[in-house]
């Protein structure tokens, strides 16, 4: 699934996108490869220019504590366009609060698991 994340600040928004948080996220490896004697792996950025927005985000960049404090703080909005129907009426339950009754919510949680 990707997301939009709008930048409600006033200034540009760089996050580092960490292989251990965002790739396995993703499920795959968004990481650059440079080439070379010592082939070195780079991170995959986010930058989002001040007011602006970032459209086709996946949303395994939810997961990279940066960006998830910033959208928790109101800097970062997020909206979700894959979604077939609106959010439900009755759920207004935050993301994070998991005090509902019955069983953890079958988010896609990944798992990290060391190799
Ligand atoms: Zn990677």
């Amino acid at each position: 699934m990707t997301v939009t994340l709008t930048n409600k600040t006033r200034r540009m928004k760089v996050y580092n996108l960490p292989h251990e948080v965002y790739c396995k996220a993703l499920g795959k490896c968004a990481c650059t490869f440079i080439a070379g004697q010592n082939e070195r792996r780079i991170c995959s950025s986010l930058t989002i220019p001040a007011n602006d927005k970032m459209e086709g985000v996946d949303d395994a960049a939810l997961s990279v504590p940066e960006i998830s404090a910033d959208v928790r703080s109101g800097h970062i909005a997020v909206d979700t366009q894959t979604r077939k129907a609106p959010a439900s009426k009755d759920a207004h339950s935050k993301p994070g609060s998991s005090g509902q009754s019955g069983k953890a919510t079958k988010h896609s949680t990944v798992e990290v698991t060391n190799e």
